[in-house]
């Protein structure tokens, strides 16, 4: 067993090659699972509010469903709502507030931040301070969603956990955009809204019963789906994959969380090239989000996209 966390610790510390050979043998120690340190407290406000999340996604969204059936306005604006606060997180949390992978106007980016915001995942200033540590720290303790530690801890057990190592010193230039922090003064309304939304809608539209119907599948369950295509990143994508751009970290590309993440699949190329504007670089790769951010372009809304891909350094990567 020693012999085995020497070589974890040995290829998380150095940046080693991670040979696919004895990939299957490698389990990390207690150490790098974080066993034998003082068990982290239940954040307890955050766990109520999720367990309600899930408890609603998983028993009153189908309880409804099979009593009063949903309409197509329900899974209309459920649909929408699920492009529009999942690439809120792809394009305005990750890829603009963490990465600065592209630049645009402040209308643009508040509105990609309020589209993010409906996703229940923090505000932007909380979510890319915590990334650029994953980035950082990435499978070590301090990695706030450290996959070392299993796929239920880096899914969505980190979530429920206070984190002693939470800290916004890996991304200091967030509190001097003024729009990140008018979306982090405005996170709660911001999360009502989204909520509020749809039920309003349903309500202009057939009354109380579609209100609910459109409250509960493009309000709630939709949050719960996306919030789990996004902890699929975190989870399935440092434990399932391809990793053809680097092994010095346990990133991996899995085409299949690209689709229902707008492209953050290709997470192995994502550690490599953070900057980059787009996660799948390859013409053929689906990655919604990078051409989202290329139309913007085009159409005068976005500028300066980053591209530090291995064509565009000096030396290729082996
Ligand atoms: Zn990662
Ligand atoms: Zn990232």
């Amino acid at each position: 067993m020693k012999q085995q966390n020497e070589s974890a610790f040995w290829i998380m510390n150095t940046g080693a090659v991670w040979p696919a050979a004895v990939e299957e043998d490698i389990v990390p120690g207690p150490e790098v699972r974080g066993e034998g340190r003082p068990p982290r407290a239940v954040d307890v406000p955050t766990a109520i509010l999720f367990t309600l999340v899930n408890l609603t996604a998983l028993v009153a969204v189908p309880l409804f469903g099979y009593v009063y059936g949903y309409t197509w306005l329900d899974w209309a604006l459920c649909g929408s709502l699920y492009v529009v606060s999942g690439l809120g997180i792809t394009v305005g949390y990750h890829r603009l507030a963490a990465h600065g992978s592209f630049h645009c106007p402040d209308w643009v980016k508040a509105a990609l931040l309020v589209a993010g915001g409906w996703a229940l995942e923090n505000s932007a200033l909380k979510w890319a301070a915590d990334h650029m540590r994953h980035h950082a720290r990435v499978d070590q303790e301090e990695d706030p969603y450290n996959a070392m530690r299993g796929f239920w801890y880096s899914h969505c057990g980190w979530v429920m956990l206070k984190d002693p190592h939470r800290t916004e010193r890996y991304a200091p230039w967030l509190r001097k955009d003024r729009v990140i922090m008018w979306q982090h003064r405005w996170y709660v309304p911001i999360v009502l809204s989204g909520l509020a939304l749809p039920a309003l809608v349903g309500y202009l539209a057939g009354g109380p019963l579609q209100a609910a119907g459109c409250f509960l599948l493009a309000g709630v369950a939709r949050v719960f789906l996306v919030l789990n295509s996004t902890f699929c990143i975190n989870s399935v994508c440092h434990l399932w994959g391809r990793q053809p751009y680097s092994t010095a970290n346990s990133s991996r590309d899995n085409w299949w969380v690209s689709l229902i993440t707008f492209g953050e699949g290709y997470h192995n190329y994502h550690h490599a090239f953070p900057r980059d504007y787009r996660n799948g670089s390859k013409w053929y790769n689906v990655d919604p989000s990078k051409w989202v951010i290329y139309s913007l372009a085009l159409l005068g809304l976005s500028r300066n996209l980053v591209r530090s891909g291995p064509r565009h350094m000096r030396q290729p990567v082996a």
